[in-house]
């Protein structure tokens, strides 16, 4: 009985990667979801976090400054094919609002441009203004490429605590059902941190999805001239 079993349990292991190949991943509505989403990148830590989001299944959102892409150009193509999803974070993280709309447009546009360019014509579809500082006018120009602007719910302060047990804390305590929850590329700990919460948040049921697939859930569809910072902005607002 064991063998046949065992027998089971490794023809399953087996057959499930094949099974579950790209394209047909289940996402359960019915069970909670939360987007892990990645500021400030490209950096020498992008890789490593593909890694350990690759090796818990679980899929992120990185939202990539234009300028810094030259320096870990190949991150691009790897966060695509891991199937995770590049969001637009601006060509030079400026706060968009202190821009005039030409300069603010074309911030948008250069940071599209570059992305396209390293990725073999990827569009992002969300952008994460830098600060989260939005205007009217910041809106009316992320409309011009049709991208959606995303904040986020659960700010997990990395870039100033810089300390995997703090950063791990700030996430299990806080973290609900369609957060949007905000990490930097830029801090080396969010690597041990996802190899601790990433199987602790799955046994308790929690899926890792893109912004892109979270707001394929929502009510009704996410609007150019609104920013979102989670799933059921009835259940929680915003958290900084
Ligand atoms: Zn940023």
């Amino acid at each position: 009985m064991m063998k046949r079993l065992l027998a089971l349990a490794l023809l399953l292991m087996l057959l499930c990667p094949l099974a579950l190949g790209e394209g047909e991943r289940v996402i359960d509505p019915k069970k909670p979801m939360i987007a892990l989403t990645f500021d400030d990148g490209p950096t020498e830590n992008t890789q490593a976090i593909i890694d350990v989001l690759d090796k818990y299944g679980a899929k992120a959102t990185f939202f990539v400054v234009g300028n810094r892409i030259t320096n870990f150009e190949a991150a691009l193509p790897a966060i695509l094919k891991s199937g995770h999803e590049i969001g637009n974070h601006s060509w030079n993280h400026p706060r968009l609002p202190d821009l005039t709309m030409n300069q603010i447009n074309r911030n948008i546009q250069r940071c599209n441009e570059r992305v396209s360019e390293a990725t073999g014509g990827y569009t992002p579809s969300f952008l994460r203004p830098p600060y989260g500082a939005t205007n009217k006018t910041m809106y009316f120009e992320a409309k011009d490429y049709k991208l959606i602007t995303v904040i986020w719910s659960l700010d997990t302060l990395d870039w100033d605590v810089r300390n995997a047990d703090k950063i791990y804390k700030t996430v299990m305590e806080n973290v609900r059902d369609g957060d949007i929850v905000l990490f930097h590329d830029t801090v080396p700990q969010n690597i041990e941190v996802l190899e601790r919460i990433l199987p602790e948040l799955a046994a308790k049921g929690y899926q890792f999805v893109t912004v892109g697939e979270m707001f394929s859930f929502a009510k009704e569809a996410p609007k150019y001239m609104a920013k979102y910072s989670n799933l059921y902005p009835e259940k929680r607002n915003m958290k900084k």
